[in-house]
C-alpha cells in the first residue's frame, strides 16, 4: 500500500497488516490503534461564462501541464464552501460566488492518494483572471472545444460537460 504509515502514530510501535472484513488495514498491535485511509477531499469550482469554462494549467506535478478545474485540497478546519472560493482566488484571482453543488467526484487517479472532489458551480464577483499560486496559466475554454485535463474526478465533469456542447 502506498503513503502507508510504518509506525503507529500514537505509540511509535511497528504497524502490521490486518484484515477487517474484506479490508486490509495497518493495525497496532501494542495499543490498538487501527489506521483507516480515507480519500482527501478537495473543493473547486466550476465557472462558466458564456459557454466557456474556465480552467487552470497545473505548475507543479502531479501532471504538470495539464489543464484542470481550480481546486485544491481541504483544510481541516476550514468549510468546504470557504476552500472552494479560497482556491478560485489564488489560482485564478478571481471573487466568485457559489451559486450552488454540481457534482462530488471519486478520483483514483492521483499518485499522492485518492480524493474526493466536491465541485460548485460559480460565478466571478471581481478580480481579474490571473494565474497564481501553483497554477501556471488560466483561460476559458469553449464547451465544444475542451483540452484533456488531469485527474479523473475532473475528467469525469469533463466529459460532461463536453457531452452538452
Ligand atoms: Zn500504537
Amino acid at each position: 500500500m502506498r503513503n502507508e504509515f510504518a509506525s503507529c502514530p500514537l505509540c511509535a510501535s511497528p504497524l502490521e497488516r490486518g484484515r477487517e472484513g474484506e479490508h486490509l488495514r495497518m493495525v497496532c498491535r501494542a495499543c490498538g490503534y487501527v489506521h483507516y485511509r480515507n480519500p482527501a477531499p478537495a473543493a473547486g469550482v466550476l465557472i462558466v461564462e458564456n459557454g466557456a469554462v474556465l480552467l487552470v494549467k497545473r505548475r507543479y506535478e502531479p501532471f504538470k501541464g495539464l489543464w484542470s478545474i481550480p481546486s485544491g485540497f481541504i483544510e481541516y478546519d476550514e468549510d468546504v464552501r470557504v476552500t472552494a472560493a479560497r482556491e478560485a482566488m489564488e489560482e485564478t484571482g478571481l471573487e466568485i460566488e457559489i451559486d450552488a453543488l454540481h457534482a462530488v467526484e471519486t478520483c483514483f487517479d492521483d499518485p499522492r492518494g485518492n480524493t474526493l472532489l466536491v465541485l460548485y458551480r460559480a460565478h466571478a464577483t471581481g478580480g481579474t483572471p490571473r494565474a497564481g499560486d501553483d497554477a501556471e496559466e488560466v483561460g476559458f475554454f469553449p464547451l465544444e472545444d475542451l483540452p484533456p485535463v488531469a485527474f479523473e474526478a475532473h475528467r469525469k465533469v469533463r466529459g460532461e460537460l463536453a457531452g452538452r456542447a
